[in-house]
């Protein structure tokens, strides 16, 4: 009768569920198989006993010894003293907080496993502390587990929790037969060389054998770590591949040139315009980028390349093959003075070709007037401007196009999800996708674009133009600033310019950051008869304009500003770049930097200047990345390098917030893994279906976010 009672107001949801239940739920540890995913942080090893007699001070080792004296002492402050002895020597354990239900198990006479750290004093060997148990039962016969939890879930009973989910979770293979990933074979003790399933790499993982090699537990490199994480992989490859295959269903406009009779096509009139030879690698992307848009599937392409390696005349020649074809291109950068500058030069090239064939270029920004932008709307609509460029502005919903079947974003990764989405909207009504052409400086290491970014295809410009010299970088502490001063001076009047680039405005207070106005000032003094322009976010559009163009013109000597000339400007005479506080910068945001100067035939440099702050030394993450920055000027090494300061959850950041972070695997290290799983995942889903579905179900099911604890 009472067991019913019980058993029904456990089930029937009525009762509030503890503060441990409730935390289970917050982690996401709801499923089994959640349960059996959360693995120890470390272990503890019970599965010996030392003798009290060969414990040296500062091992943590296991005892089993009984208690012969037990006593409160109130001096120097109240502690529980315990003796107790095994035969082989005597230990004294002290407890500074304890319950009487503790006295009752530490009584005279009790036999008692414990565990902790040994220290010597001058009464002999003594713990602090110690965990403490009665001893019964055999010894475990793997190490215990310690997970990862927080404060309203205790140890013991998470434990308890995993435990049961192991014994219950089913984890039938989900792996074609045959199709084993690429993992070492484990040399047990006995010699039997055997892989793990994932039932067996859980198991171990939770409870491993004490002659396991703790080492490879932690780095994750041992045979049952490897398991998990070719898993893993597998399910984010599957997840990948069929959102890539969902989008596989839409149509978009195939772009295949149309030619007037007599007239010569956008494309050739552009190429033969050009001042400059296309390097092999901008000839290969644009024949890979003209290939997709003569497609009815929708393009989704990155075309990815180094700072100044010429993607703007890339994206120009997509342009002019959606042109050529008869329909809308939509170029779009993520602010006013950057979509302004990116496309400066490709509208000076297109413009002229347009009003030849009685089309414009229009320009879509926020801060425009009300009577422009109702002009540029209605030449959008009508279709009489082929090209539109902006920023933002360019989605928004007012804005028609007669027939947008194309968009290039530069800078992808600062435009949002939504904003990308909001772009494919425009051409719903014809039940169509525009192309999308995406363009990024910020290389990504090919194993985040092979896994983040499966549902992407990339295109890698992978040479710069030639006649470039290489950048020297220099690191200099800021307590030389004065000699960097000095050699400005010495650049402008060997007719160089120079950009000054000093951290955030809106936060130079706060952080007592050399704010941009005040360097401006500085510099003005120390430089008499050189030209000290600023350029900072918090000025009016117009009033930067004026002053970047005062820069290109070559009137102005040095430029000092704040982030904003971060990407796009190109002025080929700017020779050196001053970096001020660089310790505060991002590795891509610095690199990205330092792409400013080195783009005419002159030698260039960039000096990074660097405080030590108050700590006299730099933090170790700001080390590697000025080390970094001096050590290579490879945008592809740069990015591979940030992945490795950043791990892969920060170097994707809020750009790609929403995406399911990797648990296990790193990307960093785990290529083999990630191949073999990009390789099996199209396999699956062709011959497996049933497996892939089971596979991706088990893996992503439950769990939204997951803190690494
Ligand atoms: P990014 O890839 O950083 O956007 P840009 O498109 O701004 O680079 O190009 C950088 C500079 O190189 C521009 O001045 C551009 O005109 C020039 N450029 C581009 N392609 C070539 C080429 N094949 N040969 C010489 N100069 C080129
Ligand atoms: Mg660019």
């Amino acid at each position: 009768m009472n067991v019913t009672k019980c058993s029904s107001s456990a089930t029937n949801g009525a009762a509030r569920p503890s503060p441990a239940q409730q935390a289970l739920v917050k982690l996401g540890l709801t499923r089994d198989i959640d349960l059996a995913l959360h693995l120890p942080l470390r272990y503890e090893d019970e599965t010996r006993i030392t003798p009290i007699r060969s414990a040296r001070e500062g091992d943590t080792v296991q005892i089993e010894a009984t208690v012969t004296a037990s006593a409160v002492q109130l001096r120097p402050r109240r502690q529980l003293v315990v003796t107790v002895e095994d035969g082989t020597g005597s230990c004294e354990l002290r407890f500074f907080s304890f319950y009487p239900s503790h006295q009752k198990t530490l009584a005279v006479g009790a036999r008692l496993r414990v565990r902790g750290e040994v220290r010597g004093s001058f009464w002999g060997r003594q713990m602090l502390h110690p965990a403490f148990r009665k001893a019964e039962g055999e010894l475990p016969a793997a190490l215990t587990p310690v997970y990862p939890t927080v404060a309203q879930l205790p140890q013991a009973y998470l434990r308890r929790a995993v435990g049961t989910a192991l014994t219950r979770v089913e984890l039938p293979e989900t792996l074609p037969p045959g199709q084993e990933p690429p993992i070492a074979r484990f040399d047990s003790k006995n010699g039997i060389q055997r892989l793990f399933n994932l039932r067996e790499a859980l198991l171990f993982l939770h409870h491993p054998t004490p002659d396991v090699a703790l080492a490879t537990l932690q780095d994750h490199s041992h045979p049952a770590w490897q398991r998990l994480k070719a898993e893993e992989l597998l399910a984010q490859q599957l997840s990948q591949l069929t959102a890539k295959r969902e989008r596989a269903r839409l149509r978009a406009p195939a772009l295949r040139p149309r030619p007037a009779p007599g007239a010569l096509a956008l494309h050739e009139q552009l190429l033969a315009l050009l001042p400059f030879e296309l390097t092999a690698a901008q000839r290969r992307v644009s024949e890979e980028i003209a290939h997709d848009l003569a497609r009815t599937l929708p393009m989704h392409r990155l075309l990815q390349g180094d700072v100044g390696s010429g993607k703007t005349v890339v994206a120009a020649l997509a342009a002019t093959v959606c042109m050529d074809a008869g329909w809308q291109c939509a170029l779009m950068a993520p602010t006013e003075i950057l979509a302004e500058q990116h496309f400066a030069k490709l509208v000076g090239w297109l413009a002229p070709l347009l009003a030849a064939r009685g089309q414009q270029v229009a320009w879509l920004v926020g801060g425009q007037k009300k009577k422009e932008r109702a002009a540029m709307l209605e030449c959008i609509a009508s279709g009489q401007a082929a090209l539109v460029v902006g920023t933002h502005a360019v989605i928004q919903e007012q804005v028609r196009f007669k027939n947008l079947a194309l968009a290039v974003i530069d800078e992808q990764h600062r435009f949002g999800v939504a904003q990308r989405l909001a772009l494919r909207q425009k051409l719903a009504a014809t039940g169509l996708e525009p192309h999308m052409l995406m363009m990024s400086a910020t290389p990504i290491p090919r194993t985040l674009a092979m896994s983040y970014y499966a549902d992407l295809d990339v295109s890698t410009i992978d040479e710069l133009p030639p006649g470039r010299t290489p950048i020297v970088t220099k690191l200099i502490a800021d307590s030389r600033k004065h000699e960097v001063v000095a050699r400005i001076g010495a650049q402008v009047a060997a007719g160089r310019q120079v950009y000054w680039v000093c951290p955030l405005i809106e936060e130079s207070e706060a952080l007592d950051l050399s704010n941009a106005t005040a360097t401006h000032v500085e510099l003005a003094e120390a430089l008499p008869g050189v030209t000290v322009g600023l350029l900072h976010s918090r000025m009016p559009a117009a009033e930067k304009k004026a002053v970047m163009e005062e820069f290109k013109s070559g009137r102005m000597g040095v430029l000092v500003s704040t982030t904003v000339i971060e990407v796009g400007v190109d002025v080929p005479n700017a020779s050196l770049m001053v970096i001020e506080h660089a310790e505060r910068f991002g590795l891509s945001q610095l690199h990205q930097l330092r792409g400013r100067v080195g783009r005419g035939a002159a030698a260039s440099a960039c000096v990074l200047l660097y405080s030590t702050g108050d700590a006299g030394r730099l933090g170790e993450t700001a080390q590697g990345r000025l080390k970094a920055m001096a050590e290579t000027s490879d945008g592809f090494e740069i990015a591979r390098r940030d992945l490795e300061i950043r791990g892969p959850g920060e170097f994707l950041g809020a750009r790609q917030s929403g995406d399911a972070l990797l648990r296990f695997a790193d990307l960093a290290t785990d290529t083999l893994l990630l191949e073999w799983a990009r390789a099996l995942a199209p396999v699956m889903l062709d011959q497996h279906p049933q497996l892939a579905e089971r596979h991706v179900a088990r893996w992503l099911g439950g769990h939204a976010t997951y803190s690494r604890a």
